[in-house]
């Protein structure tokens, strides 16, 4: 049976985020390690789950089934599930942790303990809680659609040097290189739903899904939007800021020009400071010299302009925006 899936894994948009938000930070920033850090764990993390789909190509049970990949709703209950395996007779979540080093799972507190290689301790909240609260939500979610199916739920560890030392009595951890087998040889309870309900089921899924928005992360790690560099950043150098000559944009470091340098500029305020731009702030972010310049970038079919009492702000356009990418 082929693989089902009905929404793939796409790289975090945060993960560009943090990436700009290193370049556009003063150097010896006391929040720099910080983002380091972020950046750091958000690339693990979503590599994990890569991971996990790799292994997870050949998977063909002989029970029908669905895949959705990473999937979110952020309204009222905020649930967050790195891959849902939709059944007939139960649904199942897995949770990819990618932490590397020697893994302590503690009780009395739940909490995971990591030593690093170099001999680092760092605590982290329990990969096990989150799950349990993940399948407390997800059942929760399918009573108020009125769909009766049990749901499991399993950690996965997704490389085989996170070396688990001590898990909880009961708990149940998968190496992400066992999750196909596990999974084929799963022993699936009498269905429930005909697979015409499953597939309405993952359709009904996919309508509620709403990606996780982490915009914009200056205000939320608590950097003021002053302390974030201004400019066009040249794309093949990145740390070298790009003059504006005629009609187009000009490294002085490398020598590329490219006409629409600004829109990645633009792309990065969204990103890091706010979710509208006026054009003043178009202009200063920039380093245009005139307004009209500024207000002839935002005219391009990506902004779209919405006025509120006194200054006329633009947004991009969702059609076009980072949540896409
Ligand atoms: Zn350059």
């Amino acid at each position: 049976m082929a693989a089902i899936i009905i929404k793939f894994r796409k790289k975090p948009a945060k993960i560009e985020g943090y990436e700009a938000l290193l370049k556009r930070l003063p150097l010896y920033h006391p929040k720099q390690e910080l983002v380091e850090d972020f950046l750091k764990s958000s690339k693990a993390g979503f590599g994990g789950e890569e991971r996990l789909d790799q292994l997870m190509k050949y998977f063909s049970p002989d029970y029908p089934y669905l895949i959705i990949q990473d999937y979110s709703i952020s309204s009222s209950m905020e649930l967050q599930v790195d891959t849902i395996l939709l059944t007939q007779s139960c649904i199942i979540l897995l949770e990819v942790k990618n932490i590397s080093g020697r893994l302590r799972f503690t009780l009395n507190p739940s909490t995971l303990r990591q030593t690093t290689a170099s001999g680092i301790e760092r605590g982290y909240k329990s990969p096990l809680v989150q799950m349990e609260m993940a399948k407390w939500k997800f059942a929760n979610l399918l009573k108020s659609i009125d769909i009766s199916l049990p749901v499991h739920a399993f950690l996965v560890i997704a490389y085989p040097n996170q070396i688990v030392e001590d898990s909880p009595p009961g708990s149940i951890i998968w190496s992400a290189d066992e999750v196909m087998i596990r999974l084929q040889n799963f022993k699936m309870p009498p269905e429930i739903i005909s697979i015409d309900e499953m597939h309405r089921l993952g359709q009904q899924l996919l309508s509620l899904y709403s990606e996780y928005n982490p915009f914009p992360l200056a205000p939320k790690i608590g950097i003021n939007p002053d302390e974030i560099k201004n400019g066009v950043f040249c794309p093949a150098c990145e740390i070298t800021k790009m003059n504006k000559i005629k009609r187009s944009w000009k490294c002085e470091g490398c020598g590329l020009t490219n006409p629409e340098a600004h829109h990645q500029a633009l792309h990065e305020w969204f990103m890091l400071i706010k979710p509208s731009i006026t054009v003043a702030e178009c202009k200063d972010f920039l380093e245009l010299e005139h307004l009209s310049s500024a207000r002839r970038i935002l005219s391009h079919p990506f902004y779209k302009k919405a006025s509120d009492s006194k200054v006329r702000r633009y947004y991009m356009d969702k059609h076009v925006g980072i949540h896409e990418k």
